[in-house]
């Protein structure tokens, strides 16, 4: 018999193992079982998949996985203490659950998993955005992965959501709706976390479209959308003069006005002014 109930309660694992929280590795655990249950089901079916976690801690959200069905789980973890703990739950789940300790930075999963790929994780808030926008800027589409499903600070998660004209829209909005579909799926308040972080948290999931909603080169994209972006209510063609000298030439064949804003543009819009770029 093997199982999520097999194993000890999270704050024993934390206690056994001397797993103190450490602030420079962004760890706010999740020790509630139900609840790292839910997270992992919002990840959608598990059952022919192999799934990427990033920084699984304890292992709350990685049992969550395995318990949903998961067909593999690859958990890369750069705390050296938690290794221990993690491979409790791997005995419990022979061959389904692989640990790598490491920088996520570094590793490259596919030499791990094999496709079809899904990536859930309550992820570090210090590399985070990193990694998001790694996963989503490759060159080619569709990429290794399915979905995301993914824990971030609130204010990143309205970050990903957002729409042209508020407060939260910018790079992250443009590069994560030009090729996925991204949802606030679930929110939770500093108390469900040990230690509780001072903001509140959400989920959000996004899945990788078939096709780019618009062409652009990624790169490009990126270059446009982070030199737009960097100098927040600055006209277009001053935000944007150091791209080309003739910026506003450019900015007036992707239909954009030079003295447009870059919060108020549409995805469209960036898309089309990177076409402008392409060699
Ligand atoms: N998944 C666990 C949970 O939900 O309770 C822990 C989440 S905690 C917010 C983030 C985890 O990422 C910590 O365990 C931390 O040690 C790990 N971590 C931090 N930086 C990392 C990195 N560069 N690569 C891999 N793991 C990292």
């Amino acid at each position: 018999m093997s199982g999520i109930d097999d194993l000890p309660p999270l704050r024993e694992v934390i206690a056994t193992h001397g797993l103190a929280a450490r602030k420079s590795l962004g760890q706010n655990f999740l020790l509630d079982l139900n609840l790292t249950a839910k997270i992992a089901r919002q990840a959608g079916d598990l059952s022919q998949t192999d799934v990427l976690e990033i920084g699984p801690g304890p292992g709350g959200l990685t049992r969550g996985l395995l318990a949903s069905g998961a067909r593999k789980v690859l958990a890369i973890e750069k705390d050296s203490r938690c290794i221990p703990a993690l491979a409790e739950i791997a005995a419990a789940y022979p061959d389904r659950l692989e640990i790598i300790e490491g920088d996520a930075l570094e590793i490259d999963p596919l030499r791990h998993l094999t496709p079809p790929i899904r990536v859930a994780a309550n992820l570090p808030y210090n590399v985070g955005t990193e990694l998001l926008v790694r996963w989503l800027t490759p060159e080619r589409w569709p990429p290794y992965w399915q979905s995301l499903t993914l824990m971030f600070q609130r204010e990143v998660a309205d970050r990903i959501v957002a729409q042209p004209g508020s407060k939260a829209y910018g790079r992250l909005a443009v590069l994560a709706q030009w090729r996925s579909e991204a949802r606030i799926v679930m929110s939770l308040p500093p108390g469900a976390f040990t230690p509780p972080p001072k903001v509140s948290s959400a989920v959000v999931h996004l899945t990788a479209l078939p096709k780019p909603r618009f062409d652009a080169d990624a790169g490009i994209l990126s270059r446009v959308v982070a030199a737009a972006f960097n100098q927040r209510r600055k006209m277009l063609r001053a935000a944007l003069k150091g791209l080309a000298p003739d910026i506003e030439d450019r900015l007036i064949a992707a239909g954009l006005k030079p003295t447009d804003r870059a919060e108020q543009i549409p995805l469209e819009g960036f898309c089309a002014l990177a076409r402008q770029f392409d060699t």
